[in-house]
């Protein structure tokens, strides 16, 4: 008997996976790996391979559709639909396009996380105005600071960021979820902060969220600051400004399809722990182990470990 021919997996969507704040969260990636217009040296992702400043179509929006309404339907718990994935979605000429499409079939908000890079281009500016919720970041507010944190393509000036950023904000009626990563040593000096409170009063968003290196980085010379750092730095940002909790975990619904493929498909999006893929994919760690080894002996992944975790990544 020839053997059944394993489901591919999808290549547009991954998960839902846990995020720590969107709960449930269908990620969607409509850029080629590690295209971006940063070579960010905290990112989870590694370093970029295509640091780009142009805009293309990159895939057919037609079959992107087709994956995302799929998923929807198979009646797994899904908060948002959440472009994201393994490089900057506004690269995307069709992401606008691809919003307003999803929102003709499906009730479930669209969220859209960005580098902000691109704001200063109006075409930018109107493909989100369809989401719901945008999570732009901004680490930086003087070009140094930019050059060494985000090591962006050579044209990018922060100042123009930021004013792109207050643009979009008079524009969008939406909500918007400002994202600082803090890397120690780096961004994080009194004097900083205090610029980049400066600049994010300029640009009014509804939150700040402060985050840290908690996964793998690009470099290993990216260290996280303690809670305690973060702590301070929240009371100097004032009352709309929030420290991203860990996701409170909680069992996913049950999974259809392959583990194994499943499983390999989250490992490739971004570093994930044993307790990730768990909650995740809604499978008692034990199950999952069984197969992570597999995918260890075979050499598919390798298991680092960072910060007294181990996080599972593409070998
Ligand atoms: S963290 Fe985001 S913006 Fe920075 S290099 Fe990685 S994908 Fe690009």
């Amino acid at each position: 008997m020839s053997k059944k021919p394993e489901e591919s997996p999808s290549l547009y969507i991954y998960g839902p996976v846990p995020s720590r704040r969107l709960g449930f969260s269908l990620g969607i990636d409509i850029i080629p790996s590690k295209t971006c217009t940063l070579d960010c040296i905290y990112c989870q992702l590694g370093p970029t391979t295509d640091k780009t400043l142009g805009r293309s179509k990159y895939f057919s929006p037609g079959e992107i559709l087709a994956q995302i309404k799929k998923k929807i339907s198979s009646g797994q718990r899904v908060d948002y639909i959440t472009f994201s994935g393994s490089g900057e979605p506004t690269l995307n000429t069709n992401l606008g396009k691809l919003i307003r499409e999803i929102k003709k079939f499906t009730t479930i908000p669209v969220a859209v996380l960005t580098n902000s890079t691109l704001f200063i281009q109006r075409d930018v500016r109107k493909a989100l105005r369809a989401a719901d919720l945008v999570v732009p970041s901004l680490d930086a507010a003087s070009q140094d600071i930019f050059e060494k944190i985000n090591r962006p393509c050579s044209p990018l000036k922060i100042e123009e960021i930021i004013e792109g950023l207050r643009t979009f904000r008079r524009e969008y009626k939406g909500i918007i979820w400002l994202e600082v990563m803090l890397v120690k040593g780096v961004n994080d000096s009194p004097a900083h902060i205090n610029e980049l409170k400066e600049a994010i009063s300029r640009i009014e968003p509804d939150k700040i969220q402060l985050n840290t290196v908690i996964r793998p980085p690009a470099e290993r010379t990216a260290r996280p600051l303690s809670p305690e750092e973060l702590e301070k730095i929240k009371k100097v940002f004032g009352k709309n400004c929030e420290i991203i909790a860990e996701f409170d975990k909680k069992a996913q619904e049950s999974l259809s399809g392959n583990l194994e493929l499943a499983i390999l498909a989250m490992v490739q999006r971004r570093p994930v722990t044993l307790s990730d893929i768990s909650t995740s994919l809604g499978r008692h760690k034990n199950e999952i182990l069984k197969y992570l080894n597999l995918l260890l002996e075979q050499g598919k992944v390798q298991a680092v470990v960072h910060k007294d975790l181990t996080y599972f990544e593409p070998n």
